[in-house]
């Protein structure tokens, strides 16, 4: 049933993008001029060409922000690099004016790299600052050079055809050249999101932790956010450049960026059509009668207004949220037992079968309070490893400096890899699989974008690839659908497949979270509290299902909890952490001879 939907909901997809092809194609010609001379005037078409550059360059700002969750009060300064770059290719070399459109998204793309780095430190309110005064900079100077800019008399970009010879097209050709810009660009866009780009990119919006927990190099894919951006941005420049003919660093400013700003808010953030809309919209606004030439502005700002207060998702939202069907309520936890974990797992990564996990005095410091110190420990293959300890004991900076996220010092060891150096998603990569205390998904994203999310390292095809949607990718992506799709059965959530994770149960939420990291194979599963918010039933037969993934798979388990009985009941192992130090450690066997411990430091009830 399942994979038959998938199918179908393919197709559809392809069907789309054909559709948008044969749009460009058949469609669009009539309005160009060639077959209808009459149908626009070059005025009219001068506008929508305007228009429909605008609408790319919303499109570019929203794969920024709406994707990424980069926020750019300086675009405008890109589309400026793209007009101007295209502007010595084709008034200075006498290119024809596709290859102005090329160099163009080069340049933009470039430029958006350089306001990049700052985006790998700042964010929020200081990433607008930083943008807004680049913006105000590249204006002032990179976009008033001679050499580009022909300072303030304008630098041209006629409308050439061919090499050198100066056949220029008029404007309702152009504007529908451009309609097929807008359309390639469309592409790409829908290409990125159905891709292994855009589940980093959301990720990364939603949660930077989660998504390097999820293997997701994040300064990477913040960068290529950029530039993929500034790319769009710069065609974009270069298109409405083309337009009108005649370009000034005046139009590259301030008013230019918050315009842009204003269309993807109005819009609506990360979607494609409210921004496009809302860009022709815009355009076309002034031509019309006074009331609303006059107040296009105040229009704007009103329905801002109005958006921010009652629709954050824009016009393109609100039509979604009309067609959206309402979700049912959460099913219950008790679905447990039923479940098949071991149908859930990916295939686990060959260990090299030695100790999976070593931990050598790992120490963990912040700002004078010793969080974890001198935790030596080891998790051998196939075992189920317990870490106990009271409530701000350090397991979960333990946790944090073994998978990476905290600076320590000492050395970890993973399958006999040294890894203490790596990353948060070399470490995910290299088979260190975890869960997190208060669960780590992509929130806003369904069930199955959140399993394929985990299988970033899987998804092996080139950003090229994805950017085309090249039949490799095509494979690996579908491939991943069927894993995604198997791991969702497994877990019987067929019903919430396409339910934002937000929606359901926290309980669910840590079954999917669960199941995510599983999916992925890693050499060492490390959950931290997986029974927290579960009932004792559905945490003892949790408890079960871990011990068959242990005894049927060989997974190794590295795991902390609270709930001491269960965890002297699973683990074949388990470490006492105290106030960031190692108070005992040993077999349960050991360890429950030694009950002034167990009863000290974690409370005599629980072995009553
Ligand atoms: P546990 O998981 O065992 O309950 P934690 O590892 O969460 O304990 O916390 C251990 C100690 O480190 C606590 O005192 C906590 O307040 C402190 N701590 C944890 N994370 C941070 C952080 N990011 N910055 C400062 N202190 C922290
Ligand atoms: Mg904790």
């Amino acid at each position: 049933m399942r994979s038959l939907r998938n199918k179908t909901e393919v197709q559809h997809r392809r069907s789309i993008d054909v559709g948008l092809v044969l749009l460009a194609c058949v469609v669009l010609p009539p309005l160009t001029g060639w077959a209808m001379p009459d149908l626009l005037s070059s005025a009219h078409a001068l506008t929508l060409t305007y228009g429909v550059s605008l609408g790319i360059a919303a499109l570019s700002l929203n794969l920024l922000l709406g994707y990424a969750g980069q926020l750019s009060l300086g675009h405008a300064a890109l589309l400026g690099a793209g007009a101007f770059a295209a502007s010595v290719i084709v008034d200075r070399f006498g290119l024809p004016m596709y290859v102005g459109w090329a160099v163009g998204g080069l340049a933009g793309g470039v430029v958006a790299l350089a306001i990049g780095i700052p985006a790998l430190r700042l964010r929020g309110l200081y990433l607008a600052l930083v943008t807004l005064v680049f913006g105000a900079t590249m204006q002032a100077s990179v976009l008033r050079w001679r050499f580009f800019t022909h300072g303030s008399s304008g630098a041209s970009l006629p409308r050439r055809w061919w090499f050198g010879d100066h056949i220029l097209i008029n404007e309702p050709i152009y504007l529908s050249m451009c309609l097929v810009v807008l359309v390639g660009v469309w592409l790409v866009d829908v290409n990125i999101i159905r891709t292994r780009l855009g589940r980093a990119f959301l990720a990364i919006r939603e949660d930077e932790t989660t998504a390097q927990s999820f293997g997701i190099d994040v300064v990477r894919y913040k960068l290529l956010a950029f530039v993929l951006s500034g790319v769009m941005a710069g065609i974009a420049g270069a298109l409405y450049g083309g337009g009108i003919g005649l370009v000034t660093s005046d139009e590259f400013g301030r008013e230019l960026s918050l315009r842009i700003v204003l269309i993807v808010v109005i819009g609506g953030i990360g979607r494609r059509w409210g921004p496009v809309v809302i860009s022709v919209l815009l355009a076309i606004a002034p031509t019309l009668p006074p009331p609303f030439r006059r107040y296009d502005l105040v229009i704007a700002a009103g329905i801002t207004l109005y958006n921010v207060v009652k629709l954050p998702e824009g016009l393109a939202g609100l039509i979604a949220h009309r067609r959206a069907k309402p979700t049912g309520p959460p099913v219950d936890v008790e679905q447990l037992r039923e479940l098949d974990l071991a149908a859930v797992a990916g295939a686990a990564a060959p260990l090299g079968g030695g100790t999976v996990l070593i931990v050598h005095e790992v120490s963990v410091e912040f700002g004078g309070l010793h969080a974890v110190e001198d935790v030596s420990l080891r998790v051998e293959p196939g075992q189920i490893v317990g870490i106990i300890g009271p409530n701000g004991a350090g397991k979960s900076t333990l946790f944090n400096a073994i998978s990476g996220f905290v600076p320590s010092t000492g050395a970890v060891t993973l399958d006999g890899v040294p890894i203490s150096w790596a990353k948060p998603h070399e470490r995910a990569a290299a088979g260190l699989g975890r869960t997190f205390q208060n669960v780590g998904l992509a929130r806003d994203q369904s069930v199955r974008q959140n399993i394929l999310l985990a299988q970033h390292h899987f998804a092996s095809y080139s950003d090229l690839a994805a950017l085309a949607y090249s039949p490799s990718a095509r494979d690996v992506e579908a491939r991943l659908a069927g894993l995604a799709d198997e791991v969702i059965t497994g877990l019987g959530f067929e019903e919430y497949a396409d339910t934002p994770v937000r929606q359901l149960s926290g309980g669910q939420q840590r079954l999917v979270e669960l199941a995510a990291v599983l999916a992925t194979g890693p050499k060492l599963l490390m959950l931290d509290e997986p029974t927290a918010g579960l009932s004792p039933a559905a945490a003892e037969n949790l408890a079960e299902r871990l011990r068959q993934l242990r005894d049927d798979r060989g997974q190794t388990i590295l795991l902390i909890e609270h709930n001491v009985p269960l965890v002297l009941d699973l683990c074949d192992y388990v470490y006492v952490l105290s106030a960031g130090q190692l108070l005992a450690a040993g077999t349960t066997e050991e360890l429950s001879a030694m009950p002034e411990i167990l009863g000290a430091y974690l409370g005599g009830e629980v072995f009553a």
